[in-house]
C-alpha cells in the first residue's frame, strides 16, 4: 500500500535530517577495502581521517570470501596478516572440478612462491560440482 503523502514528506526530512556535525581534515566516503586501507594508511602517517560508511552491517550482496595471495601479501606488509589469520577459515590452493571423467584442477596456489600459497577463505561452502584443495 502506498503511503500517505504526508507519512511520505516526513519520511524524506527524517532521512535529510543533519544529526551530527564534526571537523576533520579528510573525510573518506565509503568504507569498502579501498576506503578502508586509504584511512589506516592516512592514519598511521598521523592524518586525522573520518571514515564514513552508509550501511550498518554486511547484511547484503556477498563478497569477500576468498582473500587470494597478492591481498595476503599486501594485509602482510601493513601488519595485518597474522591478525587476520585469528579469524576462524580456511585455507585451499584451488578448486577441483568434478567431469564424469575424473577430478579436473585448473589451477594450484600450492605452486607460487609467496608465504601465502593458498585462499584464505571464510567460507566453508562451495558451489555444486567445485570443492576445495588442499
Ligand atoms: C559478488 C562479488 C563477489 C566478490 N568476491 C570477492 C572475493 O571473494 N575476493 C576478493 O578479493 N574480491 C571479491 N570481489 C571484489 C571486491 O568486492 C572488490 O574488489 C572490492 O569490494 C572493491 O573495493 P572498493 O573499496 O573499491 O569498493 P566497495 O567494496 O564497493 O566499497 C565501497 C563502499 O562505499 C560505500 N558507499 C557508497 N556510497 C556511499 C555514500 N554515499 N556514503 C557512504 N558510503 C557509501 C558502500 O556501501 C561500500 O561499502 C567481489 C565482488 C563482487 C561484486
Amino acid at each position: 500500500m502506498t503511503p500517505p503523502i504526508a507519512d511520505s514528506v516526513q519520511t524524506q526530512q527524517a532521512e535529510s535530517e543533519v544529526v551530527d556535525v564534526r571537523q576533520t581534515s579528510c573525510c573518506i566516503v565509503g568504507g569498502g577495502p579501498g576506503g578502508a586501507m586509504l584511512a589506516l594508511s592516512l592514519a598511521r602517517r598521523g592524518v586525522p581521517v573520518t571514515l564514513l560508511e552508509m550501511h550498518k552491517d554486511f547484511d547484503r550482496e556477498f563478497r569477500g570470501d576468498t582473500i587470494h595471495p597478492s591481498v595476503m601479501e599486501i594485509l602482510d606488509q601493513i601488519g595485518l596478516a597474522d591478525k587476520l589469520h585469528e579469524i576462524p577459515h580456511t585455507k585451499v590452493t584451488g578448486p577441483t572440478i568434478q567431469f564424469a571423467d575424473g577430478p579436473f584442477r585448473p589451477f594450484d596456489l600450492g605452486r607460487l612462491k609467496t608465504r601465502f600459497p593458498d585462499f584464505s577463505n571464510s567460507l566453508p561452502a562451495k558451489p555444486p560440482g567445485i570443492r576445495n584443495s588442499n
